[in-house]
């Protein structure tokens, strides 16, 4: 290549049939602007979103032109126009904020006393929140712990409580009587996980919770 960007050649019959440099550049990068399109899932999207905002231009540009027939200013097709804006501007940034409260795995943010990060008085446990581990006996926990958080709030009594992440637990039921676990302070035996897991699943604690006898 020259000092001015052309590309020179010493063999004139190779370089008329091969493509110069630019072109191949040019050539690379309409491909590379093009190439989503290679995805069906793509064109498809793409194809719609071409009719949807043809749709919507064909829309403003109407109801700009009615403005003006029926106000003959012209002041009044420019606030039209504007006020497609309004929506966006006032709650983009609330969305914004909002979706700030979400970690980036999808998990909302609490802070200690599991509230919901910049809220006072909301609160999220269990499969939502960040806290801990996706556990049924850590949402159960959680859930006790945000109630005597609430009740604190409400009363004004006490100190509101903060949650302590929880040590692992893996417990393995084999039928009714048998398994075996790992509960946090070391190797739990068949009774501790039989007592706990595999002779009635867990249901009796919510038998009790909601005073309920037990299923025929
Ligand atoms: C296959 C599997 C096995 C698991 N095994 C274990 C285990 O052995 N031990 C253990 O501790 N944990 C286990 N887990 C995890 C445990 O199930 C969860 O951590 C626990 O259920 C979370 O409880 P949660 O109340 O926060 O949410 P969930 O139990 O998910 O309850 C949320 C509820 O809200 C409802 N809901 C959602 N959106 C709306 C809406 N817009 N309006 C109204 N209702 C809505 C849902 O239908 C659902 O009923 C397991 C999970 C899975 C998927």
């Amino acid at each position: 290549m020259s000092a001015h960007g052309t590309v020179s050649c010493a063999n004139s019959r190779v370089c008329a049939s091969s493509p110069d440099t630019a072109s191949v550049q040019r050539d690379g990068q309409r491909r590379g602007t093009f190439r989503a399109l290679r995805h069906r899932n793509y064109r498809l999207f793409f194809l719609g979103q071409m009719v949807s905002v043809v749709g919507s231009w064909v829309q403003l540009t109407a109801l700009m032109w009615l403005a003006f027939h029926l106000t003959g200013t012209s002041r009044w097709p420019a606030l039209v126009a504007a006020a497609q804006l309004i929506p966006g501007f006032l709650l983009g940034a609330w969305g914004g904020a909002l979706a700030d409260r979400r970690d980036e795995r999808g998990y909302v943010r609490v802070d200690d006393q599991l509230r919901v990060a910049g809220e006072t008085n909301v609160f999220a446990v269990g499969g939502v929140s960040d806290a801990d581990r996706d556990m049924a006996g850590i949402a159960s926990r959680q859930a006790a712990l945000v109630a005597a958080n609430i009740r604190t709030l409400i009363t004004g009594e006490g100190e509101l409580q903060s949650w302590e992440t929880m040590p692992w637990m893996i417990a393995i039921p084999l039928g009714p009587e048998g398994g075996a676990g790992l509960l946090g302070d070391g190797v739990a035996d068949a009774a501790t996980i039989s007592g706990l897991k595999g002779r009635d699943m867990g249901m009796g604690h919510f038998q009790t919770l909601f005073n309920a006898g037990v299923a025929a």
